[in-house]
């Protein structure tokens, strides 16, 4: 059966302020004084931006099949990961099949292998695997959750990430994520603030209601261990994140430590099905988090995704928007979805990849239908408002 071969891969960036999900304005919650690895000094506490979590910005890669269909996906990254996409992946793409997409992830990942593996190689990796199955969709005019094996259910159900809990139940999320704001540099007091804030949380959303805490890597076993006891008396649903990324150990020791039936979750920063493995293996975790959008993109997230059920383990992408979306409702073992709260007070549901998306459904009333999704690819357009700049090409 003949399909059109892959003509070009292009890799964008987007300039200017509100670039990337990091790159808010003074006053929004996503940079206010949140506990980072970065705390223990206090020249880089109030803000992430100040150690530049907003370096990187936008990357948007796409896919053009000779007939002239073109696929697209958006994801951070910027400039260095554009440098990657042009110089080194397009070969792997170019005047192949966009059906050959397992081929085609083998050749990124080994064919970078001796510099990449992680972080911002396979970053870019993911752009470029999320916009191939953006192409496929749209050149099989199915929805990707089709190519996917299809909705396990009928709607997806989402909890909010932001500072307002309390808003995020009224507008109907089935939980709230908070970011945590004090970390351990910040002693004992900084551990009663944290405990206030849950208990006011509490007390504003009733009983049944979930509250997390996302830590950002900010903690050390210690104090995390205490976190979670102190914030077993006020019903905290998971633990986010509390540890780095490499410190597997600590993790495993965490999950033993926490008081029974609080989840410890962590993975946002973890990618391949290499890096989750360690994850699983070790027991660090009962929630893994990937990042469709790092973790290696929708090829990869199959494989983690499958692993992790063997085990019993949920897989809740971080994030992430259509790109989350499509894959959550084709998994038995990802029964709710992530909803970045993007508004700077927490107050309202906007779209996560407003303004780069067109088209980007939001949840209504914290769900949203899986026929929200019946558009070719992931469903959604660049918008033409925005002004993409290609800084490289081969
Ligand atoms: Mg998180």
């Amino acid at each position: 059966m003949t399909f059109p071969t892959i003509k070009q891969v292009r890799a964008h960036v987007v300039r200017g302020g509100g670039a990337d999900y990091h790159d808010q304005g003074d006053g929004h919650w996503i940079d206010d004084h949140i506990a980072t690895p970065m705390a223990k000094y206090p020249e880089y506490r109030q803000s992430r931006q100040s150690f530049g979590i907003n370096v990187l910005g936008t990357l948007v890669v796409e896919i053009e099949a000779a007939d002239g269909t073109v696929g697209f996906a958006v994801t951070t990254g910027g400039e260095p990961a554009a440098y990657i996409v042009e110089k080194h992946l397009a070969r792997f793409l170019e005047g192949h099949s966009p059906t050959d997409y397992e081929k085609i992830w083998d050749q990124m990942y080994f064919g970078t292998q001796y510099y990449g593996r992680k972080g911002l190689v396979v970053n870019a990796i993911s752009g470029v695997d999320l916009a191939l199955w953006d192409l496929l969709g749209k050149l099989r005019r199915e929805p990707v959750y089709h190519l996917l094996g299809g909705a396990v259910r009928d709607e997806l159900s989402f909890y909010a990430t932001g500072a307002r809990p309390d808003l995020a139940k009224q507008m109907g999320f089935i939980g709230g994520k908070m970011p945590l704001h004090h970390g351990p540099a910040e002693g004992e007091e900084g551990l009663k603030k944290n405990i206030a804030e849950l208990a006011t949380m509490r007390e504003r959303c009733g009983e049944d209601f979930w509250l997390m805490f996302d830590c950002w890597m900010a903690l050390d076993l210690n104090y995390a261990t205490r976190l979670a006891h102190r914030a077993k008396d006020y019903g905290l649903k998971w633990i986010e994140e509390a540890l780095s990324p490499d410190d597997y150990w600590g993790y495993a020791a965490l999950k033993k430590a926490a008081p029974a039936g609080m989840l410890v979750t962590t993975g946002e920063h973890e990618a391949t099905r290499w890096g989750f493995r360690m994850l699983m293996e070790m027991e660090c975790c009962d929630i893994i988090q990937p990042d469709v959008g790092w973790c290696g993109g929708v090829t990869e997230l199959l494989k983690i995704s499958a692993m992790a059920d063997s085990r019993g383990v949920m897989v809740i992408p971080h994030g992430s928007s259509v790109y989350s979306y499509h894959f959550v409702i084709t998994r038995h073992n990802s029964p709710f979805a992530e909803f970045l709260m993007m508004a700077p007070k927490a107050d309202q549901v906007v779209p996560m990849f407003h303004p780069q998306l067109l088209g980007e459904p939001v949840p209504e009333n914290g769900r949203l239908k899986a026929t929200a999704l019946d558009k070719p690819g992931f469903g959604v357009d660049l918008n033409p408002a925005v002004t993409l700049h290609r800084p490289y090409t081969h």
